[in-house]
């Protein structure tokens, strides 16, 4: 009918309406056509059709050896040799190295080259990259051009416009820093992480202040953690190893996520919106049969994993490891693991990578940490250790046992943190999306514990036994070090994995899995790093304090691990993270367990946390409290998004179609009585009868909870105070998410397949 109505106008409306008896038959069964057309149950099985129909978009890398083009939209060092001048260059090296900012004279030099490159590159615009407290990267891109002497165009770029931008941060979170007639903010390069360019446009990591110098970002503080960690560190290292200048935390993220259809994804107004199905009933089959889990990766998957690994080469991200994941359509991609800064900058570029390039392959990427209920979330297991300048590992037992009391000391160190900071460490990965996830059966318990295996956990308990307060007989040190210097061997045959455990340790480095998919991984980053800092600089002065009473160094150093085990021992845990038992002897060692999310981020503001990050100033008192703010903000947010949405999909989606079935039930039972009688009419109507309340009973609930739910929400949006508001959504309008749900599930199993209007779990969790 289209053609007939192209040209429509309010002339020809009127001669309709004129006209209805000529024309009213073809004008309604235009308005029927296109009603159908936009049906949703139409729109489920146009999804269907074309999900099953697509193959897969092969790409072809610019070559088969990564190793040629790996990096070559980075900026690296070999790079900067190359374009820069020799003075350049090494005002550049010497910043990374010294982990120092350029002047403006100084960057006006490194600029040239950089211009150079990028043009040649093809890049047309430039933009400081930062990652402000929302779930993504920012960017406000400029093009080059400037306007030349005599009206003539050209391309240009400075020294200034390299190191430092004033974009209008009014409109970022910022949790009351930002006053509105200071809303600028300042954004200034980031030297230690690489230039690189996507597309035509060149990115410049930045960090992000406010005008009064508060860190708007989660990248500034990173920096200072890791800055006062390397100095506290290397002071400890000094005990045993004279050559170690440097220490770096290393991090390796495990990116999980979940890939739909695109079709399918428009088809559901609830993962469009907020990356997660709000309702849906299991499928009869899942991932129960763990036919999924490093399975064979499906064709379309596949072409789409290396196109977007392809990019991610050229940008200098070491991918390394693809396979399934345990649900269906989940899948886990994992890095080398890199410097923690650049870590988390080429995780958030690789996030966005995998973005965008699955619209070119008609996917959706979910990074949600649990996009469908009763199947497993995803995560990001953040992998993290300590490297030095001389090559050492120091999470990972060395040769001998002076390098393994090494090794020892740093284990020790991260556990009693674990123990010291346990309640802020949750906090740190605690939000919205990660709140479903967490406690689930298959992700880690919302209790921080350790795992260490059963070898290490015997050697601390050696230490606690035979270490006194007094100086180590000859003997009981031989005896010792000997357990010690037995660990590499042991612990290579002894890598036992729990995964039940939040934070295990897995032969060379401590894995934290409580992290979630979508997450910046800067927010556990901070957490861990500063308390490591501080943790090492106590440490420090408890072990010169017991020698400086004229202990032997070793001693000093057994002596104070002995005693940070024993504090931290309510942390260790072998068992099983999931089960009932832990959360009873969880509680009873004063471990908190399943907080809602506003109460666990209150750990940020206990007199201990701001101890912690005001003494090693990676957060102002300001900060600290200005980032809780975001964060009770978000939480509030997106519960309310989700419980807006369900609402909608309830009212104008689902009760509809229950109600129009339930007609025709009706209509049916009528039938059934204008032709039979008696007992035959009772019994053949007697199905569509029950089925008709059973209908009622969900619908009438759905509207009453419907209802009560949006009354709730008008309560809790007139509070006053940010964490007033969030427990008031967390409390009293999170619950009707799951009890609307259920209701809405019972109608899915009820309600004729042939007008359901959503893509069910069967249809959205198979790709072909
Ligand atoms: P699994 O899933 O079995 O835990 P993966 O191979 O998926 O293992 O991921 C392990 C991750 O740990 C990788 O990203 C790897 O680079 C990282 N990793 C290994 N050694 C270190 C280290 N010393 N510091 C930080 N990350 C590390
Ligand atoms: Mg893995």
């Amino acid at each position: 009918m289209a053609p007939f109505f192209r040209g429509v106008t309010i002339k020809n409306i009127l001669f309709f309406i004129k006209n209805t008896k000529k024309t009213g038959g073809i004008w309604m069964k235009y308005i029927v056509s296109r009603k159908n057309k936009y049906n949703m149950a139409e729109l489920r099985f146009s999804a269907l059709r074309d999900a099953f129909n697509r193959s897969p978009v092969a790409v072809e890398p610019p070559s088969r050896r990564v190793s040629e083009y790996f990096g070559a939209n980075v900026f690296d060092m070999n790079k900067m040799e190359r374009y820069l001048s020799k003075e350049a260059f090494k005002i550049v090296k010497n910043a990374i190295e010294e982990g120092k900012s350029l002047s403006i004279e100084e960057a006006n030099q490194v600029a040239i080259g950089l211009k150079a490159w990028a043009l040649e590159m093809g890049a047309t615009h430039y933009t400081h990259w930062f990652h402000p407290l929302t779930d993504v990267t920012a960017e406000k891109h400029d093009g080059f051009i400037d306007m030349g002497a005599g009206g003539k165009m050209i391309e240009e770029f400075s020294g200034k416009l390299l190191v430092q931008a004033e974009p209008d941060a009014s409109s970022f979170p910022s949790g009351g820093i930002r006053n509105t007639f200071e809303a600028r903010g300042y954004t200034i390069w980031d030297v230690s992480s690489p230039v690189f360019i996507v597309g035509s446009t060149l990115c410049i990591p930045t960090i992000f202040i406010s005008y009064t110098g508060e860190a708007l970002d989660y990248k500034t503080p990173l920096l200072k953690a890791l800055y006062e960690l390397d100095k506290a560190a290397v002071d400890v290292c000094q005990y045993f190893d004279k050559d170690i200048t440097k220490v770096y935390p290393t991090l390796g993220a495990e990116q999980e996520y979940f890939l739909i259809d695109e079709a399918l994804y428009y088809a559901r107004p609830d993962i469009a919106q907020c990356e997660r199905t709000l309702m849906g009933h299991q499928a009869a089959k899942d991932q129960q049969l763990s036919d999924h889990y490093f399975g064979s990766i499906p064709e379309r998957v596949k072409a789409y994993i290396e196109d977007f690994e392809t990019e991610a080469y050229k940008l200098g991200i070491p991918v390394k490891t693809r396979h399934n994941e345990v649900a269906p359509n989940q899948f886990e991609c994992a890095p080398l693991f890199e410097e923690v800064n650049l870590a988390v900058d080429h995780n958030q570029l690789l996030m966005d990578i995998m973005r965008r390039t699955a619209r070119k392959h008609k996917f959706r990427i979910l990074f949600h940490e649990k996009p469908f209920a009763g199947i497993n979330g995803s995560g990001k297991h953040n992998n993290w250790s300590l490297a030095t300048n001389t090559g050492v590992n120091l999470l990972s037992p060395g040769v001998n046992p002076k390098t393994n009391l090494q090794f020892l000391t740093f284990l020790v160190n991260v556990i009693k943190i674990v123990n010291d900071n346990n309640d802020l460490i949750r906090a740190s990965v605690m939000n919205a999306t990660n709140s479903y996830r967490l406690g689930s059966h298959e992700a880690p318990p919302a209790i921080v514990s350790v795992f260490l295996g059963s070898y290490l956990t015997s050697i601390l308990e050696d230490i606690v036994e035979k270490v006194t307060d007094k100086k180590l007989t000859p003997e009981l040190k031989t005896d010792i070090k000997l357990g010690i210097g037995k660990i590499p061997k042991v612990l290579l045959d002894n890598t036992d994995r729990n995964r039940t455990s939040p934070f295990a340790f897995t032969g060379n480095r401590f894995e934290f899995r409580m992290v979630g998919s979508s997450a910046n991984c800067s927010s556990a980053m901070i957490i861990l790093n500063a308390a490591l800092a501080y943790q090492l600089k106590q440490f420090k002065s408890e072990v010169d304090g017991i020698i400086e009473k004229g202990m032997s160094k070793d001693d000093a150093i057994f002596q104070t691990l002995k005693k940070y085990i024993i504090e931290s021992r309510r942390v260790l845990f072998e068992g099983d993270g999931y089960s009932k038992e832990w959360q009873k002897e969880a509680a009873k060692r004063k471990l908190t367990s399943n907080p809602s999310v506003p109460e666990s981020l209150k750990a940020y503001l206990t007199p201990r946390a701001r101890k912690v990050l005001t003494t090693v100033g990676v957060l102002s008192e300001k900060e600290i409290e200005s980032r809780v703010e975001v964060e009770y903000e978000k939480f509030t947010k997106k519960v309310q998004i989700e419980s807006r949405i369900l609402a909608d999909i309830a009212m104008n989606h689902i009760v509809p179609i229950g109600i129009k079935y339930m007609t025709s039930l009706i209509e049916n039972v009528k039938g059934i009585n204008d032709i039979y009688e008696g007992n035959e009419c009772e019994k053949l109507s007697s199905i569509s009868k029950s089925m008709i309340i059973e209908i009622a009973d969900h619908i009438s609930n759905v509207e009453r909870m419907v209802n009560d739910m949006v009354e709730e929400r008008k309560k809790a949006n007139v509070m006053e105070s940010t964490y007033d508001k969030a427990i008031a959504y967390e409390k009293n309008v999170k619950p009707y998410l799951d009890s609307i749900r259920y209701h809405i599930d019972k109608l899915e199993l009820i309600v004729d397949n042939e007008i359901w209007p959503l893509p069910k779990y069967r249809e959205l969790l198979f790709i072909r």
